[in-house]
């Protein structure tokens, strides 16, 4: 990890002061919540598993345009190493006020012929990550008496869709869990919440064929994709002290498609 400079401009906005973790901020949709939090103040820490140049390119941007950001390596379907990167930020900062666990994957197949392996792949990064970066986080955010925790589930997870079995799995899990930890932590100051983004512009769905593409952008009855700033804003407000007395509410942002 390299630190860089507090600046002027990040002491002023609404998180400054704060720590966030975001995991799954290489690319995409934790790099836009990776880059709209440190835009308000806080010290972000990027996470990411593979793509650890494009991370380190997502932190310089940040710093570049006047934030604070450093890139913190980790694959959060393993809970030991989850375990070893809370250690690390925790005895580097001391504490954690913010954690979204945005790191999320596909191996879309229908029932019939989805692989065990692809749905444990999705299952161990999608849900029982964001399972591990809470457990090791919750006793910090207990101590302090503070922490806001967002999840990035998905449409998927509210209404199904064939074709996603795993993925719904896991992101319809990942309500449920977040409206349990919600519960149990709700008494002590923190709040976890989840995001349901529904079609965003990301390499996840630009992999997708012009075909399925288009028949996603029919399901959504504002009639085009969200961008990765239109659920960036809402996890900002989430992460935030506007959002105090919320807890363990899904918020879909989705153009309308769970309706
Ligand atoms: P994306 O462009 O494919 O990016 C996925 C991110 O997850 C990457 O930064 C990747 O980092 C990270 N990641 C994957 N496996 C990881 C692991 N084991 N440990 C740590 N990081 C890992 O996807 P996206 O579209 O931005 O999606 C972000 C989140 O939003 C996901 O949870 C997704 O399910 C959810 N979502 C997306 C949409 C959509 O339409 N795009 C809709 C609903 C929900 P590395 O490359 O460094 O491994």
């Amino acid at each position: 990890m390299t630190e860089t400079d507090r600046t002027p401009e990040a002491c002023k906005g609404e998180l400054a002061g704060k720590i966030a973790l975001v995991t799954g901020a290489s690319r995409g949709i934790g790099r836009g919540i990776a880059k709209k939090l440190a835009s308000l103040g806080a010290m972000v820490l990027v996470n990411y598993n593979g793509s650890e140049q494009r991370a380190r390119e997502a932190a310089e941007e940040i710093r570049s345009a006047g934030g604070q950001a450093e890139c913190v390596g980790c694959d959060v379907s393993d809970f030991t190493a989850c375990g070893s990167m809370v250690e690390q930020i925790i005895g580097k900062y001391g504490r954690v006020d913010i954690l979204v666990n945005n790191a999320g994957v596909t191996r879309d197949n229908l029932l019939m012929r989805m692989s065990e392996e692809d749905y444990d792949k999705v299952l161990d990064i999608n849900l029982k990550g964001a399972f591990n970066t809470m457990r090791h986080l919750s006793r910090y955010f207990l101590k302090q008496r503070s922490g806001k925790v967002v999840n990035i589930s998905s449409v998927s997870g509210v209404l199904g869709n064939a074709g996603q079995a795993n993925y719904s799995a896991s992101k319809a899990g990942l309500i449920g869990l977040t409206k349990s930890v919600a519960r149990e932590l709700a008494s002590r100051g923190v709040c976890v919440n989840a995001v349901a983004p529904g079609f965003i512009d990301t390499e996840m769905t630009r992999a997708l064929s012009e075909k399925a593409r288009e028949s996603g952008v029919a399901a959504v009855p504002m009639g085009r994709m969200g961008s990765v700033e239109d659920i960036a804003e809402m996890v900002a407000f989430l992460s935030g002290n506007k959002s105090d007395y919320i807890t363990g509410q899904v918020i879909c942002v989705d153009g309308g498609m769970a309706i």
